[in-house]
């Protein structure tokens, strides 16, 4: 199987090929042609010479990954089932903003963190995702559609910091200025609080946005709803993100979908206004898209409101998200390992 360029920093590639008597800055020209000019056949890129377009050939591929479906919903909101080379399949998730085209990525074929709301843990982990297959869904998506992505969002199957190591390389090849120069501020991460990995992530020179998914104020809410808060409680989850905070300076997110008579409470939203207090934190309010396996409902928008009026008069920044793409289950938490069901 020959190697996947996608897989590779500008700098790796720099020494691959270094290391097979080519020039450091050949990969530079190979980053233009593949990510800017959306070259991906070796042969059509002029300026490299004949020997290293062979080796190139003979070596490397770019592998976009194969769409089985297509999905567009009422609201522009597109949702791709894509199959990989070993054949187990993910769902990438593009959102028209007013601001850019975003990209919800799966981190993970599966996952194993099981949320109780939420579709993708109905499937446990089967592996992670390669970098060239986190890069691939962006290429994929722009090849087909001839557009350009301007915004990453870290969002779907999966928990981005159960495979650290790939998604922090995945950003370094996406951010890169001579591929396609996505900025740090246009990628977030989200996670529903693998302690440790905070730390490390407010180490890392890129710095790409974080999210976490807190979706209660309290352990004993936190543990019924995310079995991952009994490892790491809140009061862990807090101190890595004053630390995260104290590292970068920049604003943290903290994701709460309101789930009906269980955590959408004026009493909650006290409590969330006392736990963030201090922290330079954006509360987003996310309505419960429904899972049919689950019982979990919805808030009403004028609970939602409540709620949220109590969260900005306490002094806390929040928004109420815009739900999209429910209708074709491509909505956050929706996302699933197949197209089954569906
Ligand atoms: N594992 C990571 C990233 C994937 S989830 C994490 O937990 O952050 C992305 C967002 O969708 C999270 O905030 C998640 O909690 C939310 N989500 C999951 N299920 C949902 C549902 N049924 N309705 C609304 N949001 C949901």
């Amino acid at each position: 199987m020959k190697k996947n360029l996608l897989d590779y920093s500008l700098e790796k590639l720099g020494s691959e090929l270094a290391s097979s008597g080519f020039k450091k800055f050949n990969a530079t020209q190979i980053f233009e042609w593949v990510y800017q000019k959306r070259i991906l056949d070796f042969e059509q890129m002029t300026n490299l010479s004949k020997t290293l377009k062979e080796y190139l050939v003979k070596n490397f591929s770019v592998h976009l990954l194969n769409e089985i479906t297509r999905q567009t919903s009422v609201d522009g909101t597109t949702k791709f089932l894509f199959s990989l080379d070993d054949l187990h399949s993910i769902e990438t998730v593009l959102m028209t903003h007013d601001y850019g085209l975003s990209l919800c990525v799966t981190s993970q074929v599966g996952c194993n963190m099981g949320c109780t709301f939420c579709a993708s843990g109905l499937k446990k982990r089967v592996r992670n995702l390669s970098v060239g297959e986190l890069v691939s869904q962006i290429v994929s998506v722009e090849h087909l559609l001839g557009v350009k992505i301007t915004h990453i969002v870290v969002m779907g199957t999966g928990e981005p910091f159960d495979n650290y190591d790939n998604v922090i390389d995945f950003i370094r090849v996406i951010n890169e200025n001579k591929g396609l120069a996505i900025g740090q501020r246009h990628i977030t991460v989200s996670t529903c609080g693998i302690v440790p990995r905070i730390y490390q992530y407010a180490k890392e020179p890129i710095r790409s946005n974080l999210a976490i998914s807190l979706h209660a104020p309290n352990d004993d809410l936190r543990n019924q709803l995310m079995p991952i808060n009994k490892r790491y409680p809140l009061r862990d989850i807090m101190k890595a993100c004053e630390v995260y905070f104290e590292e970068t300076s920049r604003r943290i997110t903290f994701e709460y979908i309101l789930l009906k008579g269980e955590n959408d409470d004026i009493k909650h939203a006290d409590e969330l206004s006392d736990l963030l207090r201090g922290l330079n934190a954006y509360v987003n309010l996310i309505p419960y898209n429904v899972v049919n396996e689950f019982s979990h409902q919805k808030t009403e928008i004028s609970r939602a409101m409540a709620f949220y009026d109590r969260l900005t008069k306490r002094g806390i920044v929040a928004t109420l998200r815009k739900e999209q793409g429910s209708d074709i289950n491509a909505a956050c938490g929706q996302l699933r390992l197949n197209s089954e069901g569906q």
